[in-house]
């Protein structure tokens, strides 16, 4: 018998008949003699409905009262799942965060979490409970209502996971693993059978939306054994999230390929070449609040030199005011910006052992006539920026390249 958590989203909660099989699924756990709590998010679509709702009153929602609104969908479905477990004749309780005691520091819409008592939960598992708890949400150490930021039930998950010590933390979605890059875009990705936290990670920053990044963090400082399976299938195995296994012979040089097409570029060009100079551009852009991603700077030429870098679409405008009242302070050339681009990374613990990955990537993208306009690389992942009309081409080509597509 072993302790599960088990996630699920807010597609695998979406309908009351949806609700039924998760409590079903949940049953049959529980009939396999395991200690089952559950994470719920809300009904698919409830966050952005209560989100859209708070700004027809204010323009940029008032965090706290936020929280208060948006913390109620997940409390929505961990009764309503409650009671369809009650229905097929198990004992269950729902808890908010706050009942629970996910203490959280008072970051509204974005809280990190403290602490959880757990002694609540073992209680109602030892006298045979199925517990469900509210995901995203939890309380501050004045009894405020906070929420992880959008995606964050998966951080619950995860770290009620690890509070309970929990055998297996299974994260239940709307599909059935962790793929080789979007299906959408090349039908060949495989779903992998297991994939390291450090890639995990990487993807989930570089845009693959499987899981949020809060909570792959989470489960690797933890050690908490990861599972992401889909909510619509049987069985299946899913994608185990895992520690790299030394001496492993079979590991691929190259385990996915992402994307994001959320970020914009702007070149400072002709600015001075001296100290402090990046510090001069990037710092009003750190002051507004805006993250900055890749960043790159010329060598210099003539004293002078280009200094470009990106930030997320949604800050691009603001980004741009900023950067004009810096070139005027500066006495650069100019200041241009491009959002339509897009960024592909192919990502692979592999490449730490085996030289050439960014040469033959950047000759798949040559042949193909695709510029690069900007890169950056890691230990385990290249990056680079195109032109965002070539995206779905890059990212197929380069699948290909790498040896990713499914065998048929
Ligand atoms: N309901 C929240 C959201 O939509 C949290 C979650 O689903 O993980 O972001
Ligand atoms: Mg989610």
């Amino acid at each position: 018998m072993s302790l599960i958590v088990q996630k699920y989203g807010g597609t695998s909660v979406g309908s009351p008949e949806r609700i039924r099989n998760v409590a079903k699924r949940v049953a049959k756990f529980k009939a396999q003699g395991h200690d089952i709590v559950v994470a719920v998010s809300a009904m698919s679509g409830e966050t952005n409905r209560l989100i859209a709702l708070a700004r027809e009153i204010q323009s940029s929602p008032d965090p706290r009262e936020l929280d208060v609104m948006v913390s109620t969908g997940e409390q929505v479905t961990i009764a309503l799942l409650a009671m369809a477990l009650k229905d097929l004749g198990l004992k269950a309780k729902s808890y908010t965060g706050a009942q629970v005691r996910i203490l959280t520091d008072s970051a509204h819409t974005k809280a990190r979490i403290v602490s959880i008592d757990e002694e609540r939960m073992r209680a109602d598992l030892d006298s045979g409970h199925v517990v469900v708890v509210a995901g995203f949400q939890g309380v501050d150490a004045e009894g405020n209502i906070t929420t992880l930021g959008r995606g964050g039930s998966d951080t619950t998950g995860v770290a009620l996971a690890a509070a309970l010590k929990a055998d297996e933390c299974q994260i239940y979605t709307d599909v059935d693993g962790v793929y080789t890059t979007d299906p959408r875009i090349v039908p060949k990705a495989r779903r992998l059978k297991s994939i390291t936290f450090e890639e995990m990670l990487e993807m989930a920053s570089l845009g693959s939306k499987v899981l949020q990044i809060r909570s792959v963090e989470f489960a690797g400082k933890y050690k908490v054994k990861l599972r992401v399976l889909s909510s619509f299938e049987e069985d299946g195995e899913g994608t185990l999230i895992t520690f790299e296994e030394e001496g492993k012979m079979e590991q691929p040089i190259i385990s996915g390929i992402a994307f994001n097409r959320d970020e914009a570029k702007i070149t400072v060009r002709g600015v001075p070449d001296k100290p402090g100079i990046a510090y001069q551009i990037l710092g009003p852009v750190a002051d507004a609040n805006i993250e900055v991603d890749m960043i790159i700077q010329n060598v210099g030429a003539e004293g002078t030199t280009d200094f470009s870098f990106t930030v997320n679409k949604i800050d691009y405008d603001k980004a741009m005011k900023i950067l004009q009242d810096v070139q005027k302070h500066l006495g650069a050339r100019e200041v241009i910006g491009d959002s339509s681009i897009a960024k592909v990374s192919v990502v692979g613990v592999g490449m730490r052992s085996h030289v050439g990955v960014a040469s033959q990537m950047f000759r798949t993208l040559a042949e193909e006539g695709i510029n690069i306009q900007m890169m950056s690389t890691s230990e385990i992942k290249i990056s680079v920026v195109i032109d965002e009309k070539y995206l779905e081409l890059a990212v197929r080509i380069l699948h290909k390249a790498f040896q990713l597509d499914q065998e048929v």
